[in-house]
């Protein structure tokens, strides 16, 4: 349960076949990441940027090289432990049936300050205030952009500070989930997810960003706003200024791993 504690990963020689006859899908990948460090991956399509991150949970059989996270052999840690410790935020996330209550909070173990805390650090409510008052959804993103970038926060429990009484009277933790949260766009329950995995204090979050219903706004309240290492798939090559690294796949080798200015 102590690991990950600073979210530190080095890849070595990662290479993954979805079956151990086939060609393999990722090379001989080698790359470290830097606890907290924000990193982007990007490539065309089919490159492996979504196999990249179902090596991490180990979802794939075929994997040789090492991924090592904080110093420890990811291969080495059983899978139930490997699964609740890092967080993967999926394209098309899946809710339970019940309230963003019971959603983000399904042991009852957190208060309704942080329970709204996490919504306002995830951009959630957010959406529901652009949704409100509608004008530019691009300037309403890069306004909360720099209103997020001063929390500037060394630790997620500081982060999850008691907040104020949100202004949204429409919106309440006990909402209805429905049908798996299919009252709920896609770019919202991925915001929802990612509230839910600030709860947790995660320290590696891997992010498939790929919500156009809520343009940049799920890269943004993770990349600026969060004291823990995170890999954001971007299966649309978008702006990637927000990332402190960006790593460039082709054909399943890493091409480029670089600091955005030098892309
Ligand atoms: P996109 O941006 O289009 O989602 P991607 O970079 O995420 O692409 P992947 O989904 O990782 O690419 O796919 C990489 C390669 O692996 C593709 O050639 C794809 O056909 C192949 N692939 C994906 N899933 C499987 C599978 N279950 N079995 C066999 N091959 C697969």
């Amino acid at each position: 349960a102590d690991w990950p504690t600073r979210g530190a990963i080095d890849v070595k020689i990662l290479t993954v076949r979805y079956a151990a006859d086939d060609e393999p899908i990722l090379k001989n990948l080698t790359f470290s990441i830097n606890a907290q460090e924000k990193i982007g991956i990007v490539g065309r399509t089919g490159a492996g940027k979504s196999t990249l991150s179902l090596a991490f949970l180990r979802i794939l059989d075929h994997i040789d090289g090492t991924i090592c996270i904080d110093d420890i052999d990811t291969s080495k840690i059983g899978l139930r432990d490997l699964r609740s410790n890092l967080t993967i935020i999926p394209q098309d996330p899946v809710l339970f049936s019940g309230t963003v209550r019971s959603n983000l909070d399904p042991f009852n173990e957190s208060d309704d300050a942080a329970l709204w805390a996490a919504l306002k650090a995830s951009h959630f409510l957010e959406t529901l205030q652009d949704a409100a008052t509608t004008s530019t959804p691009s300037e309403d993103a890069s306004s909360s952009l720099s209103a997020a970038s001063t929390v500037g926060s060394d630790d997620t429990a500081s982060l999850i500070k008691p907040s104020t009484t949100p202004v949204l009277p429409a919106f309440t933790l006990n909402d209805t989930v429905t049908d798996s949260g299919s009252n709920f766009s896609q770019g919202r329950r991925q915001l929802l997810c990612i509230a839910r995995a600030l709860l947790r204090t995660p320290r590696v979050v891997i992010l498939d960003g790929a919500t156009a219903s809520v343009d940049n706004l799920t890269d943004a309240a993770i990349q600026k706003n969060y004291p823990c290492t995170v890999l954001t798939v971007a299966h649309r090559l978008r702006t990637i200024v927000d990332f402190d690294r960006v790593l460039v796949l082709d054909k399943g080798e890493v091409v480029e791993y670089e600091y955005p200015d030098r892309l």
